[in-house]
Parts: structure tokens; C-alpha cells; sequence
């Protein structure tokens, strides 16, 4: 194409880009629907132009403008233009720009990369409409009833939502009902980091994971420059891709295609505080189509309710899984691991149910270190831990899994054996006392344990079965220690 351009025109223009190569293109591209075109390299100096002499059309190119430098020198051009024509040219990984300058003035934008062609025709099409005072483009009556509803939706599902994962859901459902959505889609940072589809709702055959590769590790996916959704998590940016082309990624563009997909917006989830954002919400269109101020803000206060409503999840998620631990962590003895007393109590009402309810036999087994204090008194304290440590470890590893062994008090312990009658009870204890004695415990002589054995009564209490164990562990005691001995019935 020939670079000596003829101005035809008649009307006056200004471009302007950092980059004196786009600046050069867009002359070639246009200048000749021009009587004058000024071609300038930042907002001031278009400012400066735009004070010197009426300007019919500016022309913003975004490309190489930086969203935090150059914001408030852009947004002081569209504010000086006063609704004069102003024509946006927005990247469409950097959408951001869109809100952010329509908040000055109005603007009309095309989304780029744009073809030669199209950009003639779109600047054609904008300079054919005239130098009139743009209005701002309002939404139709329907549209702003379809975002009133999609509110309300979204309120409820929030309102509803104590759960992550059905809450996404629920968005997803919401976000569908918008007038021209075929689907939606949530991408959330898990707490270690890693982006993954959340949610997605809509059309039926129409799986993200599949079109991208996967729902994992999506900050990692070679897609994160081209998809919508991933741009948007990825850059804390809107992201709007009205012509699946553009990125330059055919597979892409043709798996969406397939499914009957035009336009793709996303935009980030904000997070608490500074930093990466906790992910994106993606509306899939039918066609492409340009979205007004209003749609866009209240798409954006979108993301706001829904960050809200994902943290409060999150929260509960990780309250849930305290509350688990603490109650786990209130079960165990510290010292040993093993289940503590009362907890023990708690477990061997329930196995006296399960035994009488399916006439099983019970035993519970009490035993006891013989002559401990003298450990502690030779060897300390903490030495005397340490054994306990190893007699609970050398006892939970003979035990059968269905058996519980509790630290019943201070060097005292009991294996509740559910299925297990008094003869077998022996065994156990017996089986226990060889394996304690045969125990290399580390610094310390042989260290050796005295056992009591009851099978439980036909309607016998747990106190009752208790209070008879203990005794044929205090004869165990009586008969020399080191032994076993089963209590009467
Ligand atoms: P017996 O053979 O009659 O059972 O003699 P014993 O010395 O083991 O019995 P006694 O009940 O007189 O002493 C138990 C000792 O266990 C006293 C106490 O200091 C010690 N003990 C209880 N709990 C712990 C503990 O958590 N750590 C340590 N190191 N010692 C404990
Ligand atoms: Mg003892
Ligand atoms: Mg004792």
C-alpha cells in the first residue's frame, strides 16, 4: 500500500500512540479519510493540540499506553473533549481502559487487534456519523431490566452460598441469565496459588476444561495470554475478546466456535488487599457486541458482591477445617497420641451399644507400667515420657485396627476390643505384656506392665466393667506385676 496518502476528507483528525510505527500505520491506513491528520505520541501533547484547534475525530490507540502511568493523562484528554467524538482503539487483553476512560466522557471503542480493513471501516463509519456530540450510548430499556435481574440473582445466590463450590455454581447460573450469555465460567485462585476452573455453567456440551486443556494450573496454561478468563486472572485486567481470531490462536478460536460462541468477556475477582486478584468471572457471548458504561460498571460490581461471597466461603472452608482439627486435636493425648480419657469414655459407651445391639462379645483390657515412679526417679521426667511414648507406640502397633487404645491416666492405659471374649481378651493381654517386656526402651532397663482383662456383662454398665477391669489390674499388681489376670464376672 502506498504511504503518500491524498487527503480526501473533510474532516480534521488526531491520533495518537507512544509508538511512531502505529502512529505511521494508522496514517496509511486512514490518513486519506482525513483533510488533516495530526499524529501525536502521548496524551499531553494530543491535549495541546486538542486546546489549539477543533479536532472532528481523536482517535486513542491504547496499545503501549500503560494502564497506571498514562491513566490520568488519558483520562484528562477524553474529559477535555467534552462528548466530542472520541474512538477508543482497546487491546483486548487490556480492556480495563474501557470503564476507566468511559468514566470521562463518552467514548466509542473497537476492541484490537484490528485488521487494516476494519479499522478504515470502523473510523469510516465514525466519521460518516458526523461531528455530533456523542450522547452516551444508553442501554436499552431491556438491558437495564435483564442487569437489574442478574443483581438480584447474584444477591441471592450470595445470600444462599455458604458453600465454595456451590456458590461458583450458583454465579455461574446467574451470570447465564444475561440476555445473549451462553455460558459462564468462575476461575478461582486456590489458597497455594493455583488457578483453577472453578465453576461453569450453560451450554451443555461445552466444557472449558477440555477447550483449555485442563482446570488446573491455569496460570501455567500456554492459553493465559489468549483466553479471556485467564488474561483477566492472570493481569487484573478486563479482558474482551469480540473476535476469536485475535489473539492468534486458531484451536482456540475454533473449539469455541464449534459451540456457537461470538464474543468472550472476562473480568477479575479483586482481592482483599493489594496483589493478584482471586480470579475471574467469564461470560461466554453468542455475538459480539458493544457494551455500555453502565453495563460494564455493573458488571464490575459484579465481581465486587461475588469477592465478597467467595471469601466468605473461603472463610467458612477454613473455619470448617479449624473446627476439625481442634476437634480432632481435643480427642488425642498429647504426649502419646493416642486417644485421652475422655474420649476413651465416649468410645467405649459406643462400642457397649454396637456390642449389646449386635450381640458381640467385648473385652477391655487395663494396664498399667509397673514401678514407673522409680523411672522417673532414676532417669527424670522426661525420660519417663519417652517411655510412655514407646510403651503406647509398641501396643498401638500389636492392637487390631477396630481396637482403640486409650491413655485411660498418667501411666495407665486400656484397649477396648470390640468382637473379643475374655479368652481372647487373655491372649491380647498376654500378647501385650511379651511384646512391652521384649521393648528396648531407650536409656532405660527393662520396663514391664501389669494387665487386667473383663469381657463385658450381658447388661453391664461401662462403669460397672471399669471398676472390675481395674481391679484385675490391681491383683496383677498384687501377684508380682509383669502379669495378667482376669476379672471376675
Ligand atoms: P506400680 O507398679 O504399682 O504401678 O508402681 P508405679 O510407681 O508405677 O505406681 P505409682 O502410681 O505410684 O506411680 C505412677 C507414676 O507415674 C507417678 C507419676 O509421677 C508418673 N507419671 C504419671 N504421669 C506421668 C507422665 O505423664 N510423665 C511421666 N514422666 N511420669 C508420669
Ligand atoms: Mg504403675
Ligand atoms: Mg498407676
Amino acid at each position: 500500500m502506498s504511504q503518500q496518502v491524498t487527503p480526501q476528507g473533510q474532516h480534521t483528525g488526531l491520533f495518537v500512540n507512544p509508538a511512531a510505527g502505529r502512529r505511521a500505520d494508522f496514517e496509511a491506513a486512514c490518513g486519506a479519510q482525513f483533510a488533516q491528520l495530526a499524529l501525536v505520541d502521548s496524551a499531553d501533547a494530543a491535549l495541546a493540540e486538542v486546546d489549539l484547534k477543533p479536532i472532528d475525530l481523536l482517535v486513542i490507540d491504547l496499545e503501549r499506553f500503560d494502564p497506571e502511568l498514562d491513566h490520568a493523562g488519558l483520562s484528562r484528554l477524553v474529559t477535555a473533549r467534552a462528548g466530542a467524538p472520541t474512538f477508543v482503539l482497546c487491546p483486548f487483553a487490556n480492556a480495563r481502559w474501557l470503564p476507566a476512560l468511559m468514566a470521562c466522557g463518552p467514548v466509542e471503542y473497537a476492541i484490537a487487534p484490528l485488521g487494516e480493513e476494519a479499522l478504515r471501516a470502523a473510523i469510516g463509519a465514525r466519521l460518516a456519523a458526523g461531528p455530533t456530540v456523542l450522547a452516551a450510548p444508553t442501554p436499552r430499556e431491556q438491558e437495564l431490566d435483564a442487569l437489574q435481574a442478574l443483581r438480584a440473582r447474584v444477591r441471592q445466590a450470595l445470600a444462599e452460598g455458604e458453600e465454595l463450590d456451590a456458590l461458583a455454581e450458583r454465579l455461574c447460573q446467574a451470570l447465564c441469565g444475561w440476555p445473549g450469555v451462553l455460558h459462564a465460567a468462575l476461575f478461582y485462585l486456590q489458597p497455594g496459588g493455583d488457578l483453577q476452573l472453578q465453576a461453569q455453567q450453560g451450554e451443555r456440551n461445552l466444557n472449558l476444561a477440555k477447550v483449555l486443556g485442563r482446570a488446573e494450573r491455569l496460570l501455567q496454561s500456554p492459553l493465559r495470554h489468549a483466553f479471556p478468563g485467564l488474561v483477566a486472572a492472570a493481569g487484573n485486567t478486563i479482558a474482551l475478546l469480540d473476535d476469536l481470531d485475535k489473539p492468534g490462536e486458531p484451536a482456540l478460536a475454533e473449539a469455541l466456535r464449534e459451540h456457537g460462541v461470538g464474543m468472550v468477556l472476562a473480568l477479575p475477582i479483586p482481592s482483599d488487599g493489594p496483589g493478584a486478584p482471586r480470579g475471574s468471572l467469564c461470560l461466554l457471548f453468542r455475538d459480539a457486541r458493544a457494551f455500555s458504561r453502565d453495563e460494564l460498571d455493573a458488571l464490575a460490581e459484579l465481581c465486587d458482591l461475588a469477592a465478597v461471597g467467595l471469601r466468605l466461603a473461603d472463610m467458612n472452608r477454613e473455619s470448617e477445617a479449624m473446627l476439625a482439627q481442634v476437634t480432632h486435636l481435643s480427642t488425642l493425648d498429647a504426649l502419646t497420641g493416642i486417644a485421652n480419657r475422655r474420649h476413651g469414655e465416649t468410645l467405649l459407651e459406643q462400642e457397649i451399644k454396637r456390642a449389646r445391639r449386635y450381640k458381640h462379645p467385648l473385652a477391655l483390657i487395663a494396664f498399667d507400667i509397673d514401678r514407673f515412679k522409680g523411672v522417673n526417679d532414676r532417669y527424670g521426667h522426661p525420660v519417663g515420657d519417652m517411655v510412655l511414648r514407646a510403651v503406647a507406640e509398641a501396643a498401638q502397633k500389636l492392637v487390631r485396627a477396630s481396637d482403640v487404645l486409650v491413655r485411660s491416666g498418667g501411666e495407665e492405659f486400656q484397649v477396648i476390643a470390640p468382637h473379643t471374649s475374655a479368652i481372647d481378651g487373655l491372649k491380647v493381654a498376654e500378647k501385650l505384656r511379651t511384646a512391652i517386656e521384649a521393648t528396648a526402651m531407650p536409656g532405660v532397663d527393662q520396663v514391664t506392665i501389669s494387665l487386667g482383662v473383663a469381657q463385658l456383662g450381658e447388661h453391664e454398665s461401662a462403669d460397672s466393667l471399669t471398676v472390675r477391669v481395674n481391679a484385675a489390674l490391681a491383683r496383677a499388681k498384687r501377684a508380682g506385676r509383669n502379669c495378667v489376670e482376669l476379672a471376675m464376672g
